[in-house]
């Protein structure tokens, strides 16, 4: 899409007058890629991002010097699924989609996807995917509004509404068919598909999601790569709700960018999505009190995990975090997906590679945002221990830059340089 002239303006002239460079004193500076840890370097951040990395790095005289000495820095993590303007409201038996629907306006949604963001950025998630069932666009709101530096948050690849057959993920009754709304977009036929990619798009959506077999009238092969075809004009990929394996196998004949949740797949599944590069997106929710804890179903997971990690499925950290825990944050909750991955026994510098390195491909943002390399975005988080050695080490976030600017020092959120940082891009949504 052509951007409009004004952006440009304002490029220029949010590098006037840019704030000071920051040199970062790193004690270890953790490479997922490699999976080496270099000693002793100096990281210099200049207009948010960063311009120089390396042990001989000489600090300019008027740098700002954050000493990391005692840490180990490595890139941002990433939540590959997440719904950051839904937190569900709970009946007496279960939570609910209905009553958020019925009860949450899209402007509620928004406020607290502000703070579920701010709080996935405390625990070091510099990105997230979000994934729907964010009412009217509340994640787009979200994603603006962090672009904007009006707020501090992850940087936010929003889906817009989950595209369905009709019903989307619900069940109404005809008396309250409208439940629905604005929750999922209906698209039952071939013109339907387009116009509801295209609505997506023109209302800031990065990403299509689509419910691929949530009802027996699922979507077929050919309409599946008519989602593919369309949002490929826009540049964006298709992520597909996957709960039956006939649904799994569908969407990995059509060519699908990424599949959300391992309920359909198998190690048939697992093979072919190998061979075909796409993307394993598990959610597979840990075993513990708080979860609604299902023994068997949790074993069937880290089967599932074990059996993709050991076919070289290209795998991504994802929770579906969407609930209230008392007395945790959203950031805190997704974090603790960490007990699924060493339950399935996978090595910690893998799980901090799938976390980093993977995260930025299955968002596809990877040339453009994640690593710690010059010429990119400055986002970095820093730990105690050495993730490489103890995964839990991430538990303890100590210091996370975003953008280049100081969001949490010490293990205290500091966001005030966020809040003056605004307007970046001028006003728009795309
Ligand atoms: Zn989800």
């Amino acid at each position: 899409m052509t951007k409009p002239i004004p952006c440009l303006l304002w490029a220029v002239l949010s590098t006037v007058g840019s704030a000071q460079v920051i040199a970062i004193k790193a004690g270890h500076l953790i490479d997922p890629e490699t999976g080496s840890v270099a000693a002793n370097q100096i990281i210099l951040v200049d207009a948010g991002k960063f311009t120089a990395i390396g042990p001989d790095v000489a600090i300019p005289p008027n740098a700002e010097v954050i000493d990391l000495a005692q840490y180990y820095v490595s890139p941002g993590l990433v939540d590959a699924h997440n719904h950051l303007a839904l937190t569900y409201k709970k009946d007496p038996e279960n939570n609910s989609y209905y009553l958020t629907t019925v009860m949450d306006s899209t402007a509620i949604r928004a406020v607290q996807a502000v703070s579920n963001g701010i709080t996935m950025l405390n625990s070091g998630f510099t990105v997230v995917r979000d994934l729907g069932n964010a009412a009217n666009y509340a994640d787009t709101a979200l994603r603006v509004a962090i672009e904007q530096g009006w707020i501090p948050g992850p940087t936010m690849i929003n889906s817009g509404i989950i595209i369905g057959g009709m019903g989307g993920q619900f069940s109404p009754v005809p008396e309250r068919a409208s439940l629905v709304y604005p929750e999922y977009l209906d698209a039952d036929t071939p013109d339907e598909i387009v116009k509801a990619v295209r609505r997506n798009i023109l209302y800031g959506a990065k990403v299509i999601k689509i419910m691929v077999d949530a009802k027996s009238y699922g979507y077929t092969v050919d309409e599946m790569k008519l989602f593919v075809s369309e949002a490929a004009k826009s540049g964006l990929k298709v992520a597909g709700h996957v709960q039956t394996h006939a649904g799994a196998m569908r969407a990995i004949e059509a060519g699908i960018w990424s599949i959300e949740h391992s309920i359909g797949l198998d190690d048939e599944a697992h093979k072919l999505m190998a061979q075909k590069g796409i993307w394993r997106v598990g959610t597979e929710t840990p075993l513990t009190t708080y979860y609604s804890p299902n023994e068997a179903r949790f074993q069937h997971q880290v089967e599932g995990m074990k059996n993709a990690y050991a076919n070289h499925v290209k795998m991504a950290f994802s929770t579906d975090a969407d609930y209230y825990i008392p007395g945790m944050t959203r950031g805190e909750i997704a974090i603790d997906f960490l007990r699924s991955w060493k339950a399935a026994g996978i090595p910690a510098p893998e799980i901090l590679k799938i976390m980093t390195v993977n995260g930025y491909k299955v968002c596809d943002i990877y040339d453009k945002r994640g690593p710690v390399k010059t010429g990119l975005p400055a986002d970095l988080i820093a730990v105690r221990g050495n993730p490489f050695e103890e995964i839990d080490a991430l538990r303890d976030v100590r210091f996370v830059m975003k953008d280049g600017m100081v969001f949490k020092r010490d293990g205290v959120m500091t966001p005030e340089k966020f809040f003056h940082s605004g307007p970046v891009n001028g006003w728009r949504i795309h």
